[in-house]
């Protein structure tokens, strides 16, 4: 099967040019400018099927380097299961999510990763990778991280936050570094302190406030920025390369960007939650509404001026990525566990199908350029996760991975409008994009096409990924 795509704008993050795309089985064959014959005079009549592009966007795929799919948390699980997840994500112009694999305290590494690939194998719409999640540092589970490399597992979660749950302590975390260091893997860090907030979370409710906006309120950017660079300081004892997650706070940006400019090797990524929603938007909303935007770390005041200031450090490369940290609830019996104690909010929002449509709204606000829209979605998770270039280029020999993205259409973001994720309401809702995911093309099959949907569960693959390309 080849398909060509004609007469688009193939947007790198190096630059954008004209030119044609040819996709052979699973694969891109060939980028051919105008005129160039040297193919065949009329590719068009060759192949089995032509895609006009004109007028629009060819980008790589999306890829979403932070997932839950199916995770425990709080009593329950996350709403979107590998299926539904992948097909959503799908729809919205994803064609790659890495997902974390779960290990709990008492738990062998390999146990809980064998759970999540029978979760995810046969069920995925995209290819999809895994990040373990080390929830107990130990002398088994740093033997499991070096194990785990060579599975195609590059990358090592941690917590600073949640004690009793996922938290490491100080010591854990220098250990687990200098295990990362010594096998050149990333550490992830959730950088909250998790110790400090659990005192405040606690005064709180003992002084009656219980609504959802106190979920931010007992965690401020103090919190975020502390922990930051704690997690800092650690990767640079031990010489571990550091990914920050899900940065919401300004001031931790700040620290971040002051090891950057030292050439440490730390980056950071944000979530579109933290450019568009805020404290007094939505998490504030009257009775129990907020807890739909229940997430860690929280939505922060707009008086504090983050958003802005994310966006910058997106265009300064101090923020490397935008993920979702995609953890659907559903509001029904899910988030209402946190009625009259936001403590029990199970923490999360659905966002992994509308990543490429709201980052894209950014450069039509002018915060970003196009090229760096695909960049931060795309090539640079691919590089940061040893995914490159089979994934995150469109290049002859990558994977034919491929959105065609209209600027001149809309999208509308809520339940009975554009929504596939599996849960009964939309953090977005009433959001509107000046751009639409057209037709999206996974490994060489056309899988969104004008609004219809021809994915096919369980052809996603496994991706077995190589070490960070950004480490030397
Ligand atoms: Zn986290
Ligand atoms: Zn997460």
């Amino acid at each position: 099967m080849t398909i060509l795509i004609k007469n688009g704008s193939v947007v790198s993050a190096q630059g954008t040019i004209q030119a044609d795309v040819l996709i052979d089985g699973e694969r891109i064959a060939a980028l051919l400018v105008p005129g160039d014959t040297s193919l065949g005079a009329d590719l068009q009549a060759e192949a089995d099927r032509v895609i006009d592009a004109f007028g629009k966007y060819v980008i790589p795929g999306g890829i979403d380097a932070h997932t839950h799919m199916e995770l425990p948390f709080g009593g329950t699980f996350a709403s979107d299961t590998f299926e539904t997840g992948t097909r959503a994500a799908a729809w919205g112009g994803t064609t790659t999510i890495l997902d974390f694999a779960v290990q709990r305290q008492g738990e062998r590494v390999q146990d809980g990763l064998a759970a999540w690939h029978a979760k995810a194998a046969g069920n995925c719409h995209i290819d999809y990778g895994f990040h373990q999640i080390i929830g107990g540092v130990d002398d088994d589970s740093l033997k499991a991280m070096d194990e785990l490399v060579d599975e195609g597992i590059t990358s090592f979660k941690l917590f600073m936050a949640y004690p009793g749950v996922f938290y490491s302590d100080d010591g854990q975390i220098l250990r687990a570094m200098q295990s990362a260091a010594r096998s050149g893997s990333m550490v992830m860090m959730h950088a909250e302190n998790g110790t400090a907030i659990d005192v405040l979370v606690a005064q709180a409710l003992a002084e009656g406030k219980t609504d959802p906006k106190y979920h931010s309120l007992t965690r401020p950017w103090e919190t975020e920025a502390e922990a930051t660079n704690r997690a800092i300081m650690l990767a640079r004892l031990t010489g571990a390369p550091l990914y920050i997650v899900h940065m919401s706070a300004k001031q931790a940006v700040s620290v971040l960007q002051s090891a950057k400019d030292d050439a440490w090797n730390v980056y950071g990524e944000t979530c579109p939650q933290y450019l568009y929603l805020s404290l007094e938007d939505q998490l504030a909303q009257p009775g129990f509404e907020g807890a739909k935007w229940v997430c860690s770390t929280p939505l922060r005041a707009k008086a504090e001026e983050h958003q802005q200031e994310l966006w910058r450090y997106l265009r300064t490369n101090d923020l490397s990525i935008v993920s979702t940290d995609h953890c659907p609830f559903c509001f029904k019996e899910q988030k209402e566990l946190g009625l009259g104690d936001f403590s029990k909010i199970p923490n999360g929002i659905g966002s992994v199908e509308h990543r490429m449509d709201l980052i894209y709204q950014g450069v039509v606000d002018g915060q970003i350029s196009l090229e760096r829209w695909v960049e931060i979605t795309s090539t640079t998770p691919a590089r940061m996760f040893g995914l490159y270039p089979q994934k995150g280029v469109i290049a002859p020999g990558s994977d034919a991975d491929i959105v065609i993205y209209n600027p001149s259409a809309r999208t509308e973001i809520g339940l009975h409008k554009t929504h596939h994720m599996n849960m009964d309401h939309s953090a977005w809702e009433g959001f509107e994009i000046d751009g639409h995911v057209d037709t999206v093309i996974a490994r060489g099959l056309v899988i969104v096409d004008d609004h219809e949907y021809l994915g096919v569960k369980g052809r996603g693959k496994y991706l077995k990924r190589g070490l960070s390309q950004y480490l030397i």
